[in-house]
């Protein structure tokens, strides 16, 4: 694996394979790996002729720099897992690289209301954020692939839209979960062992969403939801919703779909977790 932490030498490198004809896919991340990522990575491998992994924890997008603080950080080990999974070029930059103007905000994107739904409610500047760096990183590596996982399922559609203009593909991966269901996440390293068994409730209240999902009762299903994340230790919820899989907007009524997206958010011992489930009743 190559590691390079400036942009011209990265460039000078990406400029090569691409005379070379070989397709460049890009995985970003904020570190802190986890076999969710690697699974990006194998995608990655298997369908672009070169993978390239970013490692830069953007302060853009933490709208609570303590949660900035708190992230986590381990890029010794990050490094060896990038390395055994045959990642051809890892990127680190510093935040002047990608930021050279300052990180204060010049004008903000058109993103639509998908915005300031869900996660952008509760976390404002969120998603202004999450595309001043995609687009920097984007300029920067010019891939012919973006591999993104469902994971971050709004993060996926907004990125989705703001990319329209741009020649790149965008892939989205399946979720990678422990075995009783908690979706990995760089945020579970601050978890402790019985933290994880509660947390996997979020996955469980997804899951009971998607076994009983019907035109009716919506509001009763995301009742019981609730329920079963409140029982099991978690301290406050921010959202459990069920939406259309395209718009976010809740699925109630005239906008019933057999087809939807079920999301949810809440704390855990002071540890924010987020998740979401396809649903096809189709
Ligand atoms: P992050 O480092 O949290 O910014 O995540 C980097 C990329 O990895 C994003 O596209 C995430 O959606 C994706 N990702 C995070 N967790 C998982 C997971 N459990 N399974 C698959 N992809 C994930």
């Amino acid at each position: 694996m190559i590691l390079i932490k400036n942009i011209p030498s990265l460039q000078h490198l990406l400029s090569s394979y691409k005379t070379q004809g070989k397709s460049i896919g890009f995985v970003p991340t904020m570190g802190a790996l986890h076999e969710g990522h690697l699974s990006l990575i194998n995608e990655s491998k298997e369908n672009s002729d070169i993978t390239v992994c970013s490692i830069f924890i953007n302060p853009v997008q933490f709208n609570d720099m303590v949660d900035f603080k708190k992230y986590p950080r381990t890029p010794e080990k990050d490094i060896l897992m990038l390395e055994q999974a045959n990642t051809d070029v890892l990127f680190f930059p510093s935040v002047s690289d990608i930021y050279p103007k300052g990180t204060e905000n010049e004008s903000a994107y058109d993103l639509g209301e998908i915005e300031h739904l869900l996660e952008g409610k509760f976390r404002p500047g969120h998603f202004q954020g999450v595309c001043r760096v995609i687009q920097q990183l984007i300029n920067i590596v010019e891939p012919d692939t973006l591999y993104l996982g469902q994971k971050d399922y709004q993060q996926c559609l907004v990125i989705k839209k703001f990319l329209k203009e741009y020649p790149v593909e965008v892939s989205v991966c399946a979720t990678k979960r422990e075995e009783n269901g908690l979706a990995l996440s760089s945020r579970n390293m601050r978890l402790s062992d019985s933290d994880k068994i509660n947390a996997a409730a979020l996955f469980k209240s997804l899951q009971y969403i998607a076994d009983n999902y019907k035109e009716t009762d919506m509001d009763e299903l995301i009742k019981n939801a609730k329920t079963i994340i409140e029982s099991n230790g978690f301290s406050s919820i921010d959202y459990v919703e069920i939406c259309d899989k395209e718009t976010l907007q809740p699925v109630r009524g005239s906008n019933y779909s057999a087809k939807a997206v079920a999301l949810a958010a809440a704390h855990l011992n002071g540890v924010r977790l987020i998740d979401n489930m396809l649903i096809d009743q189709a």
